[in-house]
């Protein structure tokens, strides 16, 4: 840190990444990204043509990407805002909303408390209850900024629809982000709710269902008047967020909806898979909805097993905070990877009787 920081940031933890070791190929299960590569329509709506055209900036209203969105979820594009990453929308929200508090889970997407240190934001941190289950008593009547990822990282467990539609109807003066990052494999969205809920902020991304964590591409809904906040930050920071490739490459990703749903679906079933075989090899494991796994061993530490797969080639998720420490976090691969993962479970478990 230089001397020249600013003050408000000098104690600021910055959010820790999922590892991306460079020193072998690994079958990697940590970040939560997609087997599967995007569509092949992608892959021919990206010619020289448009890389060529990279000496123009990109369209900063997103118009084509926005249609394409607004097409496939049935809302209008005034109700739309596209960002570089959702991490970005999560930001903007902080940013613009955080003046009365925030509340969300203590176990959660790492990055709220991150987006709430760095605005300075009082934080109402709620512990989950037995069995990592988010109590929606605790988020109803708060009226400040609510945070909830639905389903929930890193446990991958989904609160229904109604459940979701209590916490926001009972915050009219707060806006409630729901976060739905997982959405795809198994959760009920929310979307619709925006029509109904002025206060109600929904957030995508294309980092893990679609296949593009790459592209760094997501989006949320919401009505007119919370758009338009988000609108005037990124005029405000970076009006042209997403770049030319991204745009074409999400336009083109959301037009083929059924490799999108088989993707997601081959997903949630090799997921029940591995949630079976991991019960079998006597772990916890939470029903998610989510496209990874949240399990323990009482035969084996978190941490330990950790280590033990990274020594063979498979990276998996470990966080050090207290009340987790003895779990992983799975990410779903492909069938041939999931199946290579439990084997070499076994054998590091078999080892240990
Ligand atoms: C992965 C993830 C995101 C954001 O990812 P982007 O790549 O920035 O779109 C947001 N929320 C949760 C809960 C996530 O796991």
């Amino acid at each position: 840190m230089s001397r020249f920081l600013s003050r408000k940031l000098a104690g600021l933890e910055a959010y820790v990444p999922g590892e991306q070791p460079k020193d072998k190929r690994y079958i990697k299960l940590n970040t939560n990204e997609s087997p599967y590569p995007p569509p092949k329509n992608v892959v021919e709506a990206i010619g020289k043509a448009e890389i060529e055209d990279l000496r123009l900036y990109s369209d900063p209203e997103c118009t084509a990407l926005k249609s394409a969105i607004a097409e496939q979820y049935g809302v209008d594009t005034e109700n739309i805002f596209i960002s570089n990453g959702s991490d970005e929308i999560l930001n903007f929200a902080f940013m613009a909303y955080g003046d009365r508090g925030a509340v969300f889970p203590d176990i959660t997407y790492g990055f709220y408390s991150v987006f709430a240190d760095l605005y300075g934001i009082n934080a109402e941190v709620m512990p989950l209850k037995g069995d990592f289950m988010v109590d929606i008593n605790d988020y109803c009547n708060k009226n400040s900024l609510v945070v909830i990822a639905n389903p929930n990282a890193p446990t991958g467990i989904a609160l229904e629809l109604s459940e979701v539609e209590k916490i926001v109807s009972s915050n009219p003066d707060g806006i409630v982000i729901i976060d739905e990052a997982y959405v795809d494999f198994g959760a009920e969205s929310t979307v619709r709710l925006t029509e109904k809920y002025s206060n109600l902020l929904v957030v995508q991304t294309y980092s893990k269902s679609r296949s593009m964590a790459g592209a760094r591409l997501g989006y949320g809904f919401a009505n007119e008047q919370i758009i338009e906040d988000l609108e005037k930050i990124k005029y405000s920071t970076n009006p042209y967020n997403i770049n030319r490739l991204t745009q074409i490459a999400g336009t083109a990703a959301i037009e083929n909806q059924a490799y999108f749903d088989g993707n997601c679906r081959k997903i949630a079933e090799t997921r029940e898979y591995v949630k079976e075989e991991l019960r079998n090899l006597g772990f916890t494991v939470s029903d998610s909805k989510a496209n990874f796994l949240f399990a323990k061993s009482d035969k084996i530490g978190g941490k330990e097993l950790y280590l033990s797969l990274k020594e063979r080639g498979i990276l998996i998720r470990h966080f050090e905070s207290k009340r987790i420490k003895d779990y992983n976090r799975i990410t779903v691969g492909s069938r041939e990877e999931m199946e290579i993962f439990l084997k070499n479970v076994g054998e590091i478990i078999g080892g240990k009787v």
